[in-house]
């Protein structure tokens, strides 16, 4: 999606969907959600300059097209759907612009408002995993470099409510925006059903699986999580119309949820054949995405890390070199189905 939208829910709300480069050539849809009485908007991308202005100019499109008069500082309550940096990056610009309240589920509360800390955390968990995956050190390095650099100039931003399960009684949802707590992707990620129409965000998008980590870097993620998040989704009746936080609308959400969920099926199976002879976490990563530049391979290894970590969780591989992990203090874990 890369033009302005406007959809309808079955009970009158009217959404529109405002496609920005969070990053240049990657896309992310903001949402605004107009009732009658109040203004919501869904995510704030990077906070990037060209996205700052791409926001702008995305609001002005729908006063131009189809709401007159309304302005930035009409949005009365901002809602992000997930921790990640092009979701929230834009929410201490948004939250100057507006004067609006942020709020967010509680388990990605301290992204925003902690930043600085989840940083520095985060990334000790992040290089312990590459050490245990069997990334050598110089690649480790470029690899946190690049984690880092990701992370942007974002600084903390207090937030002024939690985005609780259900009909949470909040200034601009007054109680008629479903929550639904879908943790999988982030820990925090949330989909939000209005009527008919169900804001995914990054738990369930039209073309790509939403890329997944072991839970050994953040609690709450990890395969498991997600796919009974996929099945929560899957039981939401009714649902004519999914809108995710990229790529395109989804007409049949039943049958996207079923194709992510065998996708990953598929990808189980394959690690297990690939695990026939003991393989580190970074040799699995390359058997299954081949060779990958830049912040894809920081990608390929966290997907193959939250599919070995499940695996593992259940006994369906073993770490075969015990002899090894039990004498060194950051040993190569080598996995194989057992
Ligand atoms: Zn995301
Ligand atoms: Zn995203």
């Amino acid at each position: 999606m890369k033009t302005l939208r406007h959809f309808r829910t079955d009970d009158g709300r009217d959404l529109y969907a405002l496609p920005v480069e969070a990053f240049p050539g990657f896309f992310v849809n903001l949402y605004l959600i107009l009732d009658g009485n109040s203004v919501v908007l869904v995510d704030c991308g990077t906070g990037l300059e060209s996205c700052r202005r791409q926001i702008e100019e995305r609001i002005s499109e729908v006063r131009r097209t189809y709401v007159p008069n309304l302005q930035i500082s009409d949005i009365d309550l901002i809602v992000v759907t997930h921790g990640h940096i092009d979701h929230f990056g834009g929410l201490p610009w948004i939250k100057e612009k507006t004067g609006a309240p942020a709020t967010i589920h509680v388990l990605d509360r301290r992204v925003l408002s902690n930043y600085e800390e989840r940083v520095v955390v985060a990334s000790k968990a992040l290089a312990s995993f590459l050490e245990l995956a069997g990334v050598s050190p110089q690649r480790r390095a470029r690899l946190m470099e690049m984690y880092l650099f990701a992370k942007g100039r974002y600084r903390s931003t207090p937030v002024e409510t939690i985005l609780t399960e259900g009909f949470p009684d909040l200034a601009g949802l007054d109680g008629t925006v479903e929550v639904i707590h879908v943790p999988g992707h982030c820990p925090g990620q949330v989909s939000l059903r209005l009527g008919d129409i169900l804001l995914t965000a990054d738990h369930v998008l039209s073309r790509t699986t939403p890329s997944q980590a072991p839970e050994s870097i953040t609690q709450y993620t990890g395969l498991g999580h997600f796919f009974d998040s996929l099945e929560k989704i899957s039981r939401v009746e009714g649902i004519r119309l999914a809108l995710g936080g990229h790529e395109d609308p989804m007409d049949d959400l039943y049958g996207r949820v079923r194709d992510i969920r065998d996708l990953h099926e598929q990808r189980l199976e394959k690690v297990l054949a690939i695990c026939q002879e003991p393989k580190s976490v970074a040799e699995i990563s390359l058997e299954l995405f081949g060779k990958r530049t830049s912040y894809h391979v920081l990608l390929a290894l966290s997907e193959a890390g939250a599919h070995v970590e499940y695996l593992y969780q259940r006994g369906a591989l073993c770490a075969t070199n015990v002899e090894e992990i039990e004498r060194l203090p950051n040993p190569v874990i080598l996995y194989q189905a057992c």
